[in-house]
Order: structure tokens, then C-alpha cells, then sequence
């Protein structure tokens, strides 16, 4: 492309020249992101050239880099790791009727913040916070953006000027940026640590509790688990210190479920009402995890607790949007009316071993179909996990189809696989990739197959 002797730079198209031919060629590519990924693919080859390289394939990086931008994000994929609240693939998938719900409020107005009998000014959450009420026992709730917001709204609300007494045991990180400390000092609370990482005792809360303390924190750890010589005060003991020194317990639950899913084997621990009936003043969770519906921050507790949060000025700013209140007031009424089945992290979290090998063997025989000879397809026993930073060491029995002896090795065939149109997300094991079908949403063995068929014709 260059002769010898000449700036290598020169002979770089114009991202003008380059954007034209390429919308020239691919006419569906909008134009903001043709010339945006023109102007990419340009400055790429240039520091390519600058650095002694060939500028490489110009024309086909502006076009590859176009397509991305056009792509809409957050884009579907399809779920193939056996994680139910995978939290880079947004946590949970919301129920049908959450997601028509959310349609439905977003395609008009509607009256989020209307009386309708009177015409006049209606609260936002007034029948939401009924219907967590009914399911949990509380005596009021709110809810907020995210669980982030709730703790920190909490903190702000019952605690700030204040100390707050924290385990050293749940001075956690959770999802790389929530870190308890760091909260507590966003919201303007005074940390005071107690016990060692691996135990606590009752006395180090007693001991920690002065005229400056506004409350006792506890956190779930959420996405580690403790073994060995460790110790910790439990909810029931901390209310009762709680209680002994007139101050209120915060319970930042994380992961937390309006039903009882003890019959799934899933630990109490993660049942709201059994947080609330512990005597817990507030307890936060998130709208997302094991609950399964939108990303929200679930506070419940006491009434005057809860008043004073919402009164809090930074609850404005930490508000729900209308389009999760939709979604979330759906989700409670699935509860509500007994039809938990339906709300895909439920489902996925119930659904017997049994059947998810009977699935399997049944895209087994799909995806055999589409490997011919080409790959080894087995059905195998395998663990999935929930995930999202909720029950840890908790491990669900699941059934995968297995792909083994893939040409190019299972990572990159399940790179391939990520690269089809309704992309599919795998797990990779022993140069195998492993398709989890517990996480599988109904109907989405199709997409698996024609993800496979897309990653086969590539070769
Ligand atoms: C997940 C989690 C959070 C953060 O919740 P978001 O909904 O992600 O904001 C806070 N605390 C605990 C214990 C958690 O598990």
C-alpha cells in the first residue's frame, strides 16, 4: 500500500472519504455511526503506522466499529453460564407481565404522581408500599434507585453526624463499587468498627455503643462466604442489644426474597420477613436480585423509621423512575396472587434437576444436529450458581449440553458463539464449552442452535 521512502500516514484515507464509501457499501449503517467509526478506525491505523506497523484493514475496522456503535446497548444475549443473577448480563430478566407493564408506562402518561378520584396530587408509591406490606409484614416501605441508594438513604437518614457500629466481618465489597466504609462516609455517618474479619461478639457491640451511636449496621456478605474459626453476631442478638441501648438495626440484606424458599433449599437468611420478624428496623434489598424484578432499593421496616427516610432530602435525588415502579409493581402482584412461576429468577431458582435434563437432552439432540461431526455433544450434570452477589457457596444441581473437541477449542468457539446475531454466553471447562440450561429462558434453545449454526459456518 506504501511505497518505500513515503510517510506511511499519507497514504490513510479520510474519514470523510472513509465514511462515505463505507455508508456507500452498507447503506443501513446510520450515518453518525458510520462517521464515528470511520474517525475510530482511522486514528487506530495512525498510531498503528506511528508505532512501525502496516495501518491494517482500514475500510473493514470503520465498518466493524460502526456496526458496534449502531448496536443497540444494553442488546439481548442469551444466558448459557447457568448464573441466574449474572451481574454483568443485568442481573434478572424481568417477568412478561413486568416488561408489558413497563411498555405500557413508558408509551403514555400515566398517573405516577396523580390522584385519580380526586384529580389532585397522588403519592408516587402509596399502593407499592401497601403491597410490601402485605408480603412481608412490614409496617411501611420505600423504595429507592438501587440497594446502594437504600443503604446509603438509611445511613443519611437515621444516622448522619453520627456513629454507626459495623463487624469488621461485613466491612465488605460488593460488585467492585459498593464498599460499606465508603458509604458510611458518603452519608456522613461515623464508622465504628468492631471485632476482628473472622469474629465478633456480642460484647464488642456492647462495648463500641456510646452517646454517639445512631445505630448498628449489619451487612450480608453477599458474595463471599466465611469457613473455619469465625463468629458472628446474628440478627436476633443485635436487635436484642439494640433494643437494650434504645437504638435502631439496619439490615443490609443485598439479596433478599418476599418468599419463602426454603422448600428450594435456598437459606432462610435471604427471606424478608424473616429479617423483619427478627426485629430488624429497616431492612435494604435490591429490586433485582433474588426478588427478580427491576433494579430498585427496597427499604422496609417501622413506620417512623421509614417516614423519616422519605422525608430525607436525598431521597428525591436517589428517586425510582416510573418505568420501575411499573415493572416492580407487576412483580409484587405476581407475587401477590400466587403466581411466583412466572418471574424467570423464581422459575429458574425452582425448577427440578429433572427437568432441566430432560431439556437438555432435548437441545442435545438440536445442536448434534448442527454439529454433525464437527464437535462431540454430551448432556452432563453441572452446578449453577445464583449469583450477583447473593447466596455464595450456594450451588444449584443443573443439567448442561456439553460441546467437546471443537477445531479452533472452546474458547474460541464460544467466542463465536458470542459473535452471533442473538449473541449466547457460555461457560468454557476443561477445553469444553458448557451450556447451562438452568438459566435458559423458555424458547431460547432456538437461539442456542442458531448460534451454533452461525459459529460452525464461520470456518
Ligand atoms: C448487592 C448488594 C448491594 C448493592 O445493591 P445494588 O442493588 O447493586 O445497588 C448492597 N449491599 C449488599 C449486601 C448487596 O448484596
Amino acid at each position: 500500500m506504501t511505497g518505500d521512502g513515503a510517510d506511511p500516514r499519507r497514504s490513510l484515507p479520510s474519514v470523510d472519504r472513509l465514511s462515505r464509501e463505507l455508508k456507500d457499501r452498507t447503506p443501513a449503517v446510520p450515518d453518525w455511526a458510520a462517521r464515528a467509526g470511520a474517525r475510530d478506525a482511522v486514528a487506530a491505523a495512525r498510531s498503528r503506522v506511528a508505532g512501525g506497523e502496516p495501518p491494517g484493514d482500514v475500510a473493514a475496522d470503520a465498518l466493524a466499529r460502526a456496526r458496534e456503535l449502531a448496536r443497540p446497548r444494553p442488546g439481548r444475549v442469551v444466558n448459557a453460564t447457568g448464573v441466574v443473577l449474572h451481574t454483568n448480563l443485568g442481573r434478572a430478566p424481568l417477568a412478561p407481565a413486568a416488561a408489558r407493564a413497563v411498555t405500557e408506562a413508558a408509551l403514555g402518561y400515566s398517573d405516577v404522581e396523580l390522584d385519580l378520584a380526586t384529580g389532585g396530587r397522588g403519592k408516587r408509591q402509596e399502593t407499592l408500599a401497601r403491597m410490601l406490606c402485605e408480603l412481608s409484614g412490614a409496617e411501611d416501605a420505600l423504595v429507592v434507585n438501587n440497594n446502594a441508594a437504600a443503604v446509603l438513604l438509611a445511613l443519611a437518614g437515621l444516622a448522619r453526624g453520627r456513629e454507626v457500629v459495623v463487624s469488621r466481618g461485613e466491612l465488605v465489597e460488593i460488585g467492585g463499587s459498593f464498599r460499606v466504609p465508603e458509604i458510611l462516609e458518603q452519608a456522613g455517618v461515623q464508622l465504628r468498627e468492631v471485632g476482628t474479619t473472622n469474629r465478633t461478639h456480642p460484647r464488642d457491640y456492647e462495648n463500641a455503643i456510646a452517646d454517639s451511636t445512631a445505630a448498628l449496621l449489619k451487612v450480608h456478605r453477599s458474595n463471599f462466604e466465611q469457613r473455619g474459626f469465625v463468629t458472628e453476631v446474628d440478627l436476633a442478638a443485635l436487635v436484642e442489644i439494640g433494643a437494650r441501648h434504645a437504638l435502631p438495626v439496619i439490615d443490609d440484606l443485598g439479596s433478599g426474597t418476599l418468599l419463602d424458599l426454603r422448600s428450594a433449599c435456598l437459606p432462610e437468611d435471604a427471606y424478608v420477613p424473616s429479617r423483619l420478624a427478627a426485629g430488624a428496623d429497616l431492612v435494604c434489598f435490591s429490586g433485582d436480585k433474588l426478588l427478580g424484578g427491576p433494579q430498585a432499593g427496597l427499604i422496609l421496616g417501622r413506620a417512623d423509621a421509614v417516614d423519616a427516610l422519605r422525608r430525607n432530602p436525598l431521597a428525591r435525588a436517589l428517586r425510582v423512575d416510573k418505568l420501575d415502579l411499573a415493572a416492580l409493581h407487576a412483580t409484587l402482584a405476581l407475587l401477590l396472587e400466587g403466581r411466583r412461576q412466572e418471574i424467570p429468577v423464581v422459575r429458574m431458582l425452582l425448577e427440578p434437576v429433572e427437568k432441566l435434563s430432560e431439556r437438555a437432552r432435548g437441545l442435545a439432540a438440536s445442536l448434534a444436529g448442527v454439529a454433525g461431526d464437527r464437535l462431540v455433544v454430551e448432556v452432563e450434570p453441572v452446578s449453577a450458581a445464583v449469583g450477583g452477589g447473593s447466596l455464595p457457596g450456594f450451588e444449584l444441581p443443573s443439567a448442561a449440553v456439553v460441546l467437546s473437541g471443537a477445531a479452533p477449542g472452546a474458547d474460541a468457539l464460544a467466542a463465536r458463539l458470542r459473535s452471533a446475531p442473538l449473541p449466547v454466553l457460555v461457560r468454557t471447562r476443561e477445553d469444553r464449552v458448557w451450556i447451562d440450561t438452568r438459566t435458559l429462558l423458555e424458547g431460547e434453545e432456538e437461539a442456542v442452535q442458531a448460534a451454533l449454526e452461525h459459529a460452525l459456518s464461520v470456518d
